[in-house]
């Protein structure tokens, strides 16, 4: 089995510390031998803020490619980005491939459409009505084959509603999607590094949930675990070693290497 990570940030994003070349050296001292760069991906005119401006993705691409140059043959490491999907940006999904040679894009819905043309921030989603419109922009994104993994799935449980139809049925989709499009899902570590606290519907961290992670066991989907770093000591800390005895606890299935599309 390999140790990997492939959800890091770095200071570009604005809100990490250390540069990309820091994550690398930490990554190697930890023993990694898969690593991948996945950064906030940029959009043109910097709309959703919280991330490297345009201007400095090509910045972002020579750090990452002179990590990738260093540890040659003692770590791979790979070119990624963090990113949302919407319809709207289908061609710039297909430059960051062809033109900007991006190894793999993790899926992270922070921003989505709602399916009718309104763009919403999970985190004001004010009941849980958006969640079933959130799963669908993972299921509609997981279409287009262009990602590799579903970084935290679960997102929209940091808000603290009662368990509902709605929530069960984002689950299914998101999970159903997973299974359709065979696209591994990741058990966030930075959910857990926030902590358990007291939600309406019991003692949980705000992701993972495992009343969505219940469904993944069941339905065999494999389960990645990322750090979600923002921070050095984040990037191999106890919260990574307490999601790895989740996988356990939850019965999961594990998969280390991710398979770039
Ligand atoms: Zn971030
Ligand atoms: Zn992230």
């Amino acid at each position: 089995m390999y140790k990997t990570n492939y959800h890091i940030h770095n200071e570009l994003c604005k809100h990490a510390m250390g540069t990309v070349m820091d994550y690398a050296d930490k990554a190697f001292e930890c023993g990694f031998d898969i690593i991948g760069m996945s950064d906030h991906a940029p959009f043109r005119g910097n709309p959703y803020g919280f991330r490297m401006d345009f201007e400095e993705f090509e910045e972002y691409i020579f750090q990452v490619k002179e990590a990738k140059r260093t540890y040659e043959k003692r770590m791979k490491v790979l070119l990624g980005l963090e990113i949302e999907y919407m319809a709207k940006h289908r061609a710039y999904y297909d430059e960051l491939r062809e033109k900007y040679n991006m190894e793999y894009l993790i899926l992270g819905q922070h921003f989505f459409d709602d399916g009718h043309g309104n763009e919403l921030y999970v985190y004001d989603l004010p009941d849980t009505t958006g969640y079933v419109d959130y799963a669908k922009s993972v299921e509609e994104a997981l279409g287009t084959g262009l990602f590799s993994m579903v970084a935290h799935p679960d997102l929209m449980f940091v808000h603290d509603f009662e368990w509902d139809y709605n929530c069960d049925k984002a689950c299914d989709i998101i999970v159903d999607a997973a299974v359709k499009y065979g696209v591994p899902l990741e058990l966030n570590a930075n959910g857990v590094r926030k902590g358990k606290s007291r939600f309406v519907d019991g003692d949980r961290y705000p992701y993972p949930h495992f009343k969505l992670f219940e469904k993944i066991s069941d339905a065999k989907v494999p389960v990645m675990i990322n750090s979600d770093c923002h921070q050095l000591k984040e990037l191999d800390d106890e919260a990574m070693k307490m999601s790895h005895e989740l996988v356990k606890e939850w019965n999961l299935i594990y998969q280390d290497v991710l398979e770039l599309r």
